[in-house]
């Protein structure tokens, strides 16, 4: 088979020939600048420089996605119906899923549905598969643990009762509103 090249023709930027020394310079000097202006107010007793976690806690802007987790209805089953599409749609494989029959209307459950956290780069493309809208991104990005063990986040650690459950969408939602 016959491989045809293709050459992509850019146009110049204005960077392109700032010279590598001159980038490390700039660098440098943006560091710089804000270590002297941070420690000019730390010396004058400004506290409003960086946020001492985790008695403060850092604002976050409407749009952080955080976390995936799953939809705990009223009834306080699972929303999921383990169909498996977060599973296949997610780019890290980190979702494990292992389905079970019920006699509910809805048939099937996951029996086990784990999210290895410390493999999720958030991404939401899971939230996107979902049919059920039964996992979404919550707001929560405090999930750090000691241990590989514990960034094995459980079906009964993942479920968020609907009436509390805060997503990244609603918070834009409400932020178009106000
Ligand atoms: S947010 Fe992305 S990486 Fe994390 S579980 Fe969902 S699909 Fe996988
Ligand atoms: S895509 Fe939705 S319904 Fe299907 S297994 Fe994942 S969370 Fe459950």
């Amino acid at each position: 088979m016959a491989v045809s090249v293709v050459k992509v023709r850019r146009p110049v930027q204005p960077w392109s020939n700032v010279r590598p020394w001159w980038a490390l310079v700039v660098g440098l000097w943006v560091s710089t600048r804000h270590f002297f202006v941070n420690l000019g107010r730390f010396v004058r007793g400004s506290q409003d420089f960086t946020v001492y976690f985790p008695e403060q806690r850092f604002v976050h802007p409407p749009a952080i996605r955080g976390m995936p987790v799953l939809v705990q209805m009223e009834n306080g089953k699972e929303r999921c119906v383990a169909c498996g599409l977060c599973e296949w749609a997610c780019p890290t494989t980190c979702i494990t899923i292992f389905p079970a029959e019920t006699n509910d209307e809805v048939e099937r459950y996951p029996e086990i549905f784990d999210i290895d956290m410390s493999r999720c780069m958030f991404c939401g493309y899971c939230e996107e598969a979902c049919p059920e809208e039964a996992i979404v991104m919550s707001r929560q990005v405090e999930i750090s643990s000691y241990s590989r063990k514990g960034s094995l986040w459980h079906k009964q650690d993942l479920l968020v009762p609907v009436n509390t459950l805060k997503t990244r969408i609603d918070y834009l939602r409400n932020s178009y509103d106000r």
